[in-house]
C-alpha cells in the first residue's frame, strides 16, 4: 500500500482509509473480486477467496476524491 499523498484534482491531502459494507449488524472492508460477476439470486454474488484483495481507499480531504487501491 502506498504511503497518503496528495489528491490529483486539487492537491489536496489525502487521508488513509478505507470502504465499510454495512451488513445486518456487521461491518466489512469492501472487496475487490477479479473476474466478471457471476450473481446468484439465493447467494448474491460469488466469490473466489483466492482471487480477491481488500480494498484501501484514500479520501481527499479537501474536495471528497476518493481513490482505491486493492494491494
Ligand atoms: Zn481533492
Amino acid at each position: 500500500m502506498r504511503a497518503s499523498g496528495r489528491c490529483p484534482k486539487c492537491d489536496g491531502r489525502m487521508a488513509t482509509g478505507f470502504v465499510v459494507d454495512q451488513g445486518y449488524g456487521t461491518a466489512h472492508v469492501s472487496t475487490w473480486q477479479a473476474g466478471e460477476p457471476k450473481v446468484s439470486y439465493w447467494f448474491g454474488a460469488k466469490q473466489i477467496k483466492e482471487q480477491q484483495k481488500p480494498v484501501a481507499t484514500f479520501r481527499c480531504e479537501r474536495c471528497g476524491f476518493l481513490e482505491s487501491y486493492a494491494n
